[in-house]
């Protein structure tokens, strides 16, 4: 079983599209798992959600998916986040709007833990340090984590009790050890680490391996329906930088 590991979408459909055109190349996938931000920020929250239902999915909440749908207070947003979060609600169907809602924050498959931020606090935490590394260890109970949210992809290992971060360097393999990891795959939708290629990976369950891979989409055509759709000029301005 190949599974198509993607994070923060938020509602970029040629970003989106670029990374499954890209995934099948690659030898393709067989189901697809999302740790949360499918909408927020972009011009095509419902295309993007459409996008992935369309395949066998197992998915997570993100901040954004759950503040579209009224289901969390974003008052904490900054100005940008709070705009296109309104903007967002307002195109949801309600059928997108009960998938949204219905997502849950947490979730066990296989040997991994799906969540969007960490297991202390699924939707908020930034899990980019060894405190909040290590408080997500100690409530992990499977092998391994799968987070997004911070737009960072990393891998960390356990090593004893004082996790380490290490690059989830584009395009190498790791092979799945007895260590437990935290694996963050990176952004699909607003990559934020100076690279504005999207970002994603891959886990096969028989080699028992993980990649990361990244890939050019159209940025000026997702700029252009942003621009039509009266997203703020901030957000349209920090994809050709990745940041
Ligand atoms: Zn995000």
């Amino acid at each position: 079983m190949r599974a198509l590991l993607l994070s923060d979408i938020h509602a970029n459909l040629e970003a989106l599209d670029a990374v499954i055109d890209d995934a099948n190349v690659r030898g393709g996938f067989d189901v697809v798992w999302c740790l949360g931000d499918t909408v927020g920020y972009g011009p095509d929250p419902g295309a993007c959600i459409s996008r992935i239902r369309g395949y066998q999915l197992v998915a997570v909440a993100g901040n954004h998916d759950h503040a579209a749908v009224g289901k969390i207070n974003y008052d904490n947003f900054n100005g940008a986040a709070k705009a296109t979060t309104v903007w967002t609600a307002g195109q949801l169907t309600e059928g997108e709007t009960d998938f949204l809602g219905g997502l849950p924050t947490v979730v066990l498959q296989e040997s991994f833990t799906l969540v969007h931020g960490s297991l202390r606090d699924p939707l908020v935490e930034y899990l980019l340090d060894q405190g909040s590394a290590k408080a997500t260890m100690a409530l992990l109970q499977s092998r391994y984590c799968l987070v997004g949210h911070s737009h960072f992809p990393f891998l960390c290992r356990e090593n004893g009790g004082s996790p380490v971060f290490d690059e989830f360097t584009e395009g190498a393999t790791f092979h799945l050890e007895e260590e437990r990891w935290i694996i963050n795959p990176g952004c699909v939708g607003q990559p934020r680490d100076r690279d504005p290629r999207s970002s994603y990976g891959i886990f096969d369950s028989e080699a028992l391996t993980i990649e990361r891979h990244r890939v050019e989409y159209d940025i000026e055509g997702t700029q252009e329906k942003m621009r039509r759709a009266g997203l703020p000029e901030y957000l349209i301005d920090r994809l050709n930088r990745g940041v």
